[in-house]
């Protein structure tokens, strides 16, 4: 599922191509990934709306649109978004005009298409089709989507509220920092990495970790995300940058996904362990329960 990094390598990506334009028309194969009304009163709405804006809160990628309208869209687990030109047939499968990445097998679950007034093309790709398109009046949207009860962006969070919030929890520490209402952004990937880096064990209690494991976690947490969002963030799964292209940190990631690989610190083989339905990998040298 894209976090933080990849759902802000699209924000960034967007805002540099799209900001300024009028949503011209919209398209969609899966009207069911369109919450909150029906297809045509969503096609109603959009139609003529100006994007004046993005940003990211938590792993939801925020389009502010004028007349005071917002357009989020949550990526979930395989979607993303891309910019370019694609041919929506009666009939048949969506095609991109032209050639390069927007070409890959990944980028070609296309199910719902903005057109723009220069001729260009929003289009979210999703293999699984989970991802969420909202629509309407900001203040709506971010109530319907219970936005007030994410926590404080992992990016910005203070070291001494997220001391607080560890020491508060008697949950492991991997499920603390995926936690949403706790910290925003993190998920599988990154906390992996975070706790490798930091030598901390995933199944620790939050609350019984040291002061200097909880600087360390913080300290881990930050490097690692700003690194990520540096790289384009993570396409070892489906997520693409807005041109179809592949992040940079699935080459430089620590743990995530490298199950039996060596360990880059000590050389043992990196592990993986089943924890509440997902799998946390970590090296059982240097992250000792
Ligand atoms: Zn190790």
């Amino acid at each position: 599922m894209p976090e933080l990094p990849e759902v802000e390598s699209t924000v960034r990506g967007l805002e540099r191509l799209i900001v300024g334009r009028r949503i011209t028309g919209v398209w969609s194969d899966a009207p069911k990934l369109i919450k909150g009304g029906t297809f045509g009163k969503f096609e109603k709405d959009i139609k003529g709306k100006k994007i004046i804006s993005l940003s990211r809160r938590a792993k939801n990628v925020l389009i502010h649109l004028d007349e005071g309208y917002l357009l989020l869209i949550h990526l979930k687990m395989t979607g993303h978004l891309m910019v370019g030109h694609w041919s929506l047939p009666k009939k048949g499968p969506v095609r991109p005009e032209g050639d390069g990445d927007l070409l890959d097998k990944v980028n070609g679950y296309i199910h719902v298409v903005f057109m723009l007034d220069d001729g260009r093309m929003v289009a979210l790709s999703d293999l699984r089709k989970f991802a969420k398109v909202v629509l309407g009046k900001e203040e709506e949207v971010l109530k319907r989507e219970k936005m007030s009860k994410i926590g404080p962006e992992a990016t910005d969070i203070p070291l001494s509220e997220f001391k607080k919030i560890m020491s508060g929890s008697k949950k492991s520490v991997k499920m603390v920092l995926m936690d949403q209402e706790k910290i925003a952004g993190i998920g599988n990937i990154y906390s992996d990495d975070i706790l490798w880096k930091a030598k901390v064990h995933p199944l620790r209690p939050a609350g019984s970790l040291s002061d200097a494991e909880i600087r360390s976690i913080y300290k881990a947490a930050k490097d690692i995300l700003s690194i990520a969002i540096k790289l384009g963030g993570t396409s070892i799964s489906d997520y693409r940058d807005v041109f179809g292209g592949k992040g940079g940190y699935g080459d430089r990631r620590l743990v995530y996904r490298r199950d039996g690989e060596p360990c880059k610190r000590c050389g043992s083989p990196i592990k993986r362990m089943k924890m509440g339905g997902r799998s946390a990998r970590f090296c059982p040298d240097c992250q000792k329960i």
